[in-house]
């Protein structure tokens, strides 16, 4: 299948041609057809299998007839949040750049004067997160009657977030025949209620989880004790170990973790930035953008601050708490082994974790293979024996292997790979060398960073949030 038998007009195809895709993903293949011919879609797809050109496409297909009117946008997308907001404009940006649409972008947390000035000439496209939307329409600045299509885009991430009763308020104001098209990771029973309400005999497309398809992704397991302390000394161990690293998201289950986790990586000199609900957006802006450049390597985030996000070619997922939902664990470690890129995850399971393993092995069908504990000692104990990424699911031996880390402290030998400009960078930002010395042996040990590969170290303009 291409993407010429799908119905999208010749502009919109020669758009996804320079975009460089070839052939349209299953949820692509399955929707569009059913958009272009105005059927209402309950899509159930998550993140990472193309669902946002599965929507964003035939729409600016259909919207090449037809003009729009000052405050009337022809169109509604609502997100969970502003970071997907802002990357639902992106694709607009791409796929329509052969067309002349007027796309407004209405999110908490950036100004909306220039949004409503957008309002005024009237918008093809309004993408918005739903409290800021209210506000504008309860203002008289925005008529939803005009809307002729609403996505409504992650609704279980909407539901998480306590948007339903909102969605509810919007769903009021647009009109009752516009078209519907409904994206959902998972059904729960509250969700299917919404989907009934807001749409009208839907088709229904459903894809399959990227943890069942990706066959790309190691998926590993290691016991931690419950102690914190302990989590974040064999976490850096296992960082320093990882074997083809090249960038990690660091999964915690609660805000305050993660920014625990987050200061403790800054002090051992680790390239970490955060993203929580907490952070104000411009510290949000500021730690995606290190992390996409490439300029910072570790992301920790909670799920809901992730959920969602367009973070292309991780090597690693970190699991530092176990998720209380399977279903989390399915998207989190998804962040890894995305289109056919290998990828490796590693959740640190504490002994109440047990049962919680139990249930993500249950829903995916596949056991999580246990790792060799790492070696005793604080920071000071060689890495290598302590993580084998490469595992085969049990069918091979992990050989310790020499990698360039001394035992002495201060007796870094790099091994690992690392390119020119990053190991300069790094080095500049490396504290000078001392002479070996004892060091206390308490969880923070090794917070000089002199051990760690160049490729992690924290280069000074990433900001500490
Ligand atoms: P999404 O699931 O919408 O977040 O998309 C995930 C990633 O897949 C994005 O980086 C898209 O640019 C990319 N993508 C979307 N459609 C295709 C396609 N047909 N072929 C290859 N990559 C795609």
């Amino acid at each position: 299948m291409s993407f010429s038998n799908l119905g999208l007009s010749d502009k919109v195809i020669a758009a996804v041609e320079s975009a460089g895709y070839k052939n349209p993903t299953p949820i692509q293949e399955q929707a569009i057809p059913h958009v272009l011919s105005r059927r209402d879609v309950l899509g159930i797809a998550q993140t990472g299998t193309g669902k946002t050109a599965a929507f964003t496409l035939p729409m600016i297909t259909m919207l090449e007839k037809g003009r729009a009117r000052a405050r009337m946008p022809r169109t509604l997308i609502l997100e969970p949040t502003r970071e997907l907001a802002a990357q639902v404009v992106e694709n607009f940006e791409k796929y329509g750049k052969n067309h002349k649409l007027n796309v407004a972008l209405i999110i908490g947390g950036v100004s909306f004067g220039d949004q409503d000035a957008k309002l005024v000439r009237g918008v093809d496209v309004l993408i918005a997160t739903p409290g800021r939307l209210l506000d504008h329409s309860e203002r008289g600045r925005l008529l939803l009657s005009g809307v002729e299509l609403l996505v409504i885009d992650e609704a279980d991430r909407m539901l998480d977030m306590g948007f339903i009763p909102d969605i509810e308020r919007i769903g009021k104001l647009v009109p009752f025949t516009r078209q519907t098209l409904f994206f959902t990771a998972t059904m729960p029973p509250e969700i299917q209620r919404i989907a009934d309400n807001f749409l009208h005999n839907p088709v229904r497309v459903e894809v399959s989880k990227p943890a069942t398809a990706a066959s790309t992704i190691t998926q590993l397991q290691i016991a931690v004790s419950r102690d914190s302390h302990d989590k974040r000394e064999t976490l850096r161990r296992l960082l320093r170990s990882a074997d083809n690293f090249k960038n990690a998201i660091i999964f915690c289950n609660r805000k305050s973790e993660v920014a625990l986790l987050h200061k403790s990586l800054l002090k051992h000199k680790f390239s970490a930035v955060a993203l929580h609900g907490d952070l104000d957006q411009s510290s949000r802006t500021a730690a995606l953008d290190a992390f996409r450049s490439g300029e910072a390597k570790l992301l920790i985030a909670s799920d809901v601050a992730a959920r969602g996000l367009d973070i292309p070619a991780v090597s690693h997922v970190f699991n530092f708490d176990v998720p209380h939902h399977p279903d989390d664990y399915v998207h989190r470690i998804g962040r890894t082994g995305r289109a056919g890129l290998t990828g490796t995850s590693i959740t640190l399971v504490a002994p109440l974790d047990v049962k919680s393993v139990a249930a993500i092995e249950k829903l995916t069908g596949q056991p999580i293979p246990q790792m060799a504990p790492t070696a005793p000692g604080g920071d000071d104990a060689p890495a290598e024996t302590a993580v084998a990424p490469q595992a085969d699911h049990g069918r091979g031996e992990h050989k310790p292997r020499e990698r360039g880390r001394d035992r002495h402290r201060g007796e870094r030998q790099p091994s690992t790979p690392v390119p020119p400009h990053r190991e300069a960078g790094a080095e500049k930002n490396r504290p000078p060398q001392r002479a070996p010395k004892p060091q206390p042996q308490h969880d923070d040990g090794d917070a000089d960073g002199s051990h760690l590969p160049a490729f992690l170290l924290r280069p000074v303009t990433v900001k500490a949030v």
